[in-house]
């Protein structure tokens, strides 16, 4: 914004960058403090299938802000992506997944899905730190999956997708989300160990009444089929994008029109209540 304002006015643009920049070091270090006090939760969100059955849920972090409430990860994710917080925060969300992963996958759920940033690939104990934690929580590798965006790929390649072969091998599912919007090529679903593809929201969105959308959606889901990798639909939020999906092969879906994200109890209450009405 302040750079549409134009060069004519100087000390308007420093000015914005000043407070721009003082709101990103003050966000840094009260994330500092919400790392050291633990202050996030996990919602969890249904994955459903063709009938309305919740297969999987996606583990989705918050922090609740002493002052603020509840910050989105939207909000603070990049920023802890730019610092290397992320690390901190991608350990407290995976054993948290974990210590919540035994009551989830009691209720007959397949998968819990986690969202990893790519930062967390470049640690040297990546894979090592995986398997100790299934195994501090017992948690069958099948039962996870690993939720990475295409900019995994952006850097070191090569590294990325001999990283992503050695998670499948110790059986964890791996699935890419917001596909569509990212940096890899089609080319990429060939030599990727995925399972599973998740449409990005901005292509459901009016999936069925706007003709960019439907396109790509139904490519992406020819490909899929094609290549035996399964696909979830983000972002569902209507009836008729739901149909509409569903008539082009879609497996799973996921979205407001189901439920939203929500604290551990509430998730549980929704997926008993769905499996009762089956
Ligand atoms: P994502 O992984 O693509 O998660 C889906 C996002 O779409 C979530 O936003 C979810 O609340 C939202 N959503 C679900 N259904 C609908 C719908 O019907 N309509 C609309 N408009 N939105 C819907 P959320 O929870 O704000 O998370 C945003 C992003 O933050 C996530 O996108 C993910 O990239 C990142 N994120 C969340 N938790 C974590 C985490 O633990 N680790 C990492 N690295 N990233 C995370
Ligand atoms: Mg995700
Ligand atoms: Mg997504
Ligand atoms: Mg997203």
């Amino acid at each position: 914004e302040a750079k549409r304002r134009g060069g004519s006015s100087y000390h308007w643009y420093s000015a914005d960058l000043d407070a721009g920049m003082q709101h990103q070091i003050e966000l840094r270090t009260q994330l500092q403090e919400a790392i050291q006090a633990e202050q996030f939760e996990l919602f969890y969100q249904p994955i459903v299938d063709v009938n309305g059955q919740p297969r999987a849920v996606e583990a989705l972090v918050r922090w609740r802000h002493p002052e603020k409430g509840y910050i989105s990860p939207g909000e603070f994710i990049p920023l802890a992506e730019a610092t290397g917080q992320i690390i901190a925060i991608a350990d407290w969300v995976f054993r948290q997944a974990c210590s919540d992963a035994e009551t989830l996958l009691g209720t007959g759920l397949e998968t819990i899905s986690i969202n990893f940033s790519p930062l967390q690939f470049y640690r040297d104990d990546f894979i090592e730190n995986v398997n100790d934690i299934l195994t501090e929580f017992a948690i069958q590798p099948g039962q996870l999956t690993i939720e990475i965006t295409e900019n995994v790929f952006m850097r070191d390649s090569n590294n990325m997708i001999a990283l992503l072969h050695k998670l499948r091998e110790l059986g964890l599912g791996i699935s890419i989300d917001d596909f569509g919007t990212g940096f890899a090529s089609l080319s990429y679903l060939n030599q990727l160990p995925v399972d599973g593809l998740k449409i990005d929201q901005s292509f459901i969105h009016n999936v069925d009444s706007t003709r960019r959308n439907s396109a790509i959606t139904r490519g992406v889901l020819a490909i899929a089929s094609e290549l035996d990798i399964r696909t979830v639909a983000e972002g569902v939020e209507t009836e008729a994008e739901r149909a509409y999906v569903l008539e082009h092969g879609c497996d799973l879906m996921q979205g407001y029109l189901f439920c939203h994200p929500q604290p551990l109890a509430e998730v549980l209450d929704w997926i008993k209540k769905q499996q009762a009405q089956s």
